[in-house]
């Protein structure tokens, strides 16, 4: 025999109870046995409830709207499952117990009180509403219903709102009720109970499942089933966390703890009816019916995780109690709890600092002030001696709870927590172990809980989906080239890699768009120009915080020299950096420490490996050496694809400016190309890589022999800089000239050696590395203590949009696997 309970969603409205009907019917068909049908008021309708009692205890007449708007749900289900003929005696119940509500109301707001006492039965008018309606629906359906007041079932003490349920009194009612009904098939009020007085009360809010399980365990069902709007327990709330799924089976102790911390789909005292007569709950979806939703029960079956699920309270406060006096004084918490206890001030968590200097408790924030009354005038004699220094209560705070069985025998699940907690900048107000270690919880700021509760769900559960949040800024050649190499991977990525990225937001010079669901790789680029708005990138870092979304990582895929300036505010926030920008690690050294000081404050990332050489492994392969302890010496190199390429073409017979005229068309070039050959970007990166093996330079310190002639550097446009160019030819072919002289080829190196960094045209022979360079490649040789006799090289294409995509690509991608 099953005892089943609906929930409000489920019986919301004619088309809902349609399902609710057919779920009946169908277990009668099959042959089930139901013991009784316990019913919760339509959804949204207690809310209503205790807005009308209040509106009427300050004699607001508005609140005669509200109850025609309820009167009015009630009435629209009649007419629409109801066959015509019998709804005339239908309306009038529902007619009837309206204006038993209405005449109580005129009461309130005569008195112009509204005791806990009254609110309690004016509560009890939605499920007594739902439970009339349905009933009538389900017996003319041929179902032999009836309805039945719980208040006449369940007996309580008087403590309205939340009363508590006396044993004995309601099972004997319930046994005596069933022995009288026959073959009928009860349509129970959730929620609601009676005292030894009669007068109404209410188990709490949510407490019809907990009708549910007390009549369930009286009657010794089978099973209580709970159908509700979601398939049973998840291993998250799936409104907060989208990606929480269902747990098929979980013990009672387990859904007592993720209930208690928040898990609303099931009221906490509901398990304890079933669990003292071991009858199984089992939590279904009115919506989804086949699914097989969860068995709550005494045991539950292997699983692949650690945990079983996370839960959350949004809104608690932490009061702090902490003073010398506290010290090994026992008898100071026994006190303290007790007091509360007295004063039937619920607790949801308790930790105690191992100095034993303070104790920390966490309680809902409408006893707040309270609590503060209580604690102060209880402890007046120890708070006037110093013992006590001061009771604190900090407000807008969350609590989270990892809970699962599995914990007891597993270690490293806290390092686990804190860790992804410290990655995504969550601090960790405080923390409490449940003593059966099927839970840990911790207080946190309440701003961060969607962003916790997100990224821990995501390392406890989807260790096979990892999620990286991009926001890419510069949405040019390289950006755009980076955004298809990430859409041909994607698959690869989150089949292969575990790994599943995610574009959160996307802006060029004009246009930013920005949505927390993801914006679809495949048409980013009409989205951006359909639904972006005017590019403001301090709205874009405001959102971006905003949403606190967990691994989120900033891509800087321009040369702008003011986005840098939002990266140490952004690394503060915990938001990776990815960029080939070089603005930022190539001004003051100051300015370059700070950001990699920021990175190691915060564990999190700042990338540039681009920076240099676009896609070629230079500023890893650097790192590496440094943090194995290796010494560098020196370092040579040519970082400008341009000048490897300009001074690979230049050859006799061909002047200098045709050269470069044709890198220019080639694009190979900056607009002026003088930005090239003045060096300037090859000082960036050499003065980069200087820093990177340690040395504190400024870009001062760099020296550039200059290679063009000063008519050249002073020309006044681009054309009349080729003129310039084409007039000192002469120069030029001199170079070359004497290079080939010996036997030697032209080359723009960058050297750092002795403290000291020099860039200028070479001329090397053909034992040097650098002799056989081709094409617009660069080159880069390192000189180390362990790498002394023969120097470690690095060679390859250095520029173009392709290369440094996949550069920018593989940074972001090994954030991935650091945040795993
Ligand atoms: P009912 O009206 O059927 O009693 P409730 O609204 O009380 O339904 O509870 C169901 C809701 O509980 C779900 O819609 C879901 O948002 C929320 N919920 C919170 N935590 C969980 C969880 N761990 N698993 C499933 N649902 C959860
Ligand atoms: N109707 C009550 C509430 O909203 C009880 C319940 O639905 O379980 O809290
Ligand atoms: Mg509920």
């Amino acid at each position: 025999m099953n005892v089943l309970k609906f929930g409000g969603t489920s019986v919301k409205s004619a088309e809902n109870i349609k399902k609710v009907i057919s779920i009946i019917l169908n277990h009668r068909q099959n042959g089930d046995v139901l013991g009784a049908v316990v019913l919760s008021a339509m959804s949204g309708v207690t809310n209503q409830l205790i807005e009308i009692g209040r509106m009427a205890a300050t004699n607001n007449p508005d609140y005669l709207e509200l109850i025609r708007g309820i009167e009015e749900r009630h009435f629209n289900v009649i007419k629409s499952l109801i066959p015509i003929k019998e709804q005339s005696k239908v309306f009038a119940t529902v007619r009837g117990t309206v204006n038993e509500l209405e005449d109580l109301l005129r009461g309130v707001s005569l008195i112009r009180e509204l005791s806990d006492r009254t609110l309690d039965l004016v509560m009890s008018f939605g499920e007594r509403l739902s439970c009339l309606v349905i009933s009538e629906c389900l017996k003319s359906k041929g179902v032999p219903a009836r309805f039945c007041d719980a208040r006449q079932l369940i007996r309580t003490d008087a403590q309205f709102s939340m009363a508590e349920v006396e044993e004995t009194a309601t099972n004997q009612q319930i046994k005596d009720y069933f022995s009288t009904i026959g073959a009928d098939l009860p349509i129970v009020t959730g929620f609601i109970g009676s005292t030894a007085q009669n007068e109404t009360t209410t188990l709490g809010r949510g407490g019809s499942d907990y009708t549910a399980s007390i009549l369930g365990a009286a009657l010794n069902a089978d099973f209580i089933d709970i159908w509700t709007d979601v398939d049973g327990m998840m291993t998250a709330d799936p409104r907060k966390v989208p990606n929480a799924f269902n747990i098929p089976t979980i013990t009672y102790a387990e859904a007592m703890e993720l209930s208690h911390f928040g898990a609303k789909v099931i009221y906490p005292p509901t398990l304890q009816p079933a669990f003292a007569k071991n009858i199984p709950i089992r939590i279904l979806n009115t919506f989804n019916a086949s699914h097989e939703g969860t068995v709550i029960s005494r045991t539950a079956d292997r699983r692949d995780f650690t945990i079983t699920g996370i839960s959350s309270i949004d809104d608690i406060v932490l009061v702090n109690i902490q003073g010398s006096g506290m010290i090994g004084v026992a008898g100071v918490s026994a006190k303290l709890f007790s007091t509360l206890a007295h004063y039937k001030i619920s607790v949801i968590l308790i930790s105690q600092a191992s100095s034993e200097h303070s104790i920390c408790f966490a309680i809902e924030p409408r006893n707040a002030d309270r609590v503060r009354e209580i604690l102060e005038a209880e402890f007046a004699t120890e708070i006037l001696h110093g013992h006590i220094d001061n009771i604190s209560i900090e407000r807008d705070l969350s609590i989270i709870a990892t809970v699962g069985e599995g914990m007891k025998k597993s270690s490293g699940i806290a390092g686990k927590l804190f860790s992804v907690l410290g990655k995504n900048g969550v601090n960790i107000i405080a923390i409490a172990q449940g003593s059966s270690e099927i839970n840990i919880s911790v207080v946190i700021n309440k701003n961060n809980l969607s962003k916790a509760l997100n990224a821990m769900h995501n390392v406890f559960f989807q260790s096979e989906a990892r999620i990286l949040n991009l926001y890419l800024v510069g949405a040019g050649l390289i950006g755009r080239t980076l955004l298809q190499q990430i859409q041909a991977q994607y698959e690869y990525l989150r089949t292969e890699k575990s790994l599943r990225i995610c574009l959160v937001g996307v802006s060029n010079t004009k246009k930013m768009l920005l949505d927390p669901k993801g914006i679809d790789l495949t048409n980013w680029q009409e989205r951006l120009s359909s639904e972006g708005v005017t590019t403001s990138l301090p709205a874009f870092v405001d959102k971006l915080k905003d949403y606190n979304l967990p691994n989120s990582v900033f891509i800087d895929c321009t040369a702008d020299k003011d986005i840098p300036l939002f990266y140490e505010p952004l690394l503060n926030a915990n938001v990776s950096i990815v960029t080939p920008n070089k603005v930022a690690n190539s001004g003051p050294y100051a300015d370059y420490k700070r950001l990699q000081r920021a990175t190691v404050r915060r564990g999190v990332k700042f990338l540039y490996e681009t920076n240099v050489g676009a896609g070629l492994p230079i500023i890893n392969t650097l790192q590496g050496l440094m943090t194995s302890g290796d010494r560098f010496l020196k370092i040579e190199a040519i970082l400008s694809g341009t000048l490897s390429y300009i001074f690979n073409t230049f050859r006799p017979g061909v002047s200098f400016a045709e050269v470069v005229r044709e890198a220019k068309a080639k694009g190979f070039t900056e607009p002026d190309p003088r930005e090239d050959l003045s060096g300037m970007d090859v000082a960036r990166k050499i003065l980069i890589l200087a820093r990177e093996a340690g040395f504190e330079l400024e870009p001062s310190d760099v020296t550039i022999n200059n290679l063009l002639p000063e008519s050249c550097i002073a020309a006044p446009s681009i054309p009349a800089f080729f003129e310039e160019l084409e007039r000192n030819n002469a120069f030029f072919e001199n170079l070359l000239q004497e290079a080939e002289n010996r036997n030697e080829k032209l080359r723009y190196v960058a050297t750092f050696e002795n403290g000291k960094v020099t860039i200028e045209l070479r001329s090397v022979g053909f034992e040097h590395p650098f002799y056989s360079l081709s094409g617009a490649d660069n080159i880069i040789s390192f000189t180390t203590e362990r790498y002394k006799e023969r120097p470690l090289v690095i060679k390859g294409p250095g520029a173009g949009a392709e290369v440094t995509a996949t550069g920018v690509f593989a940074d972001v991608v090994s954030i991935g696997s650091y945040l795993a």
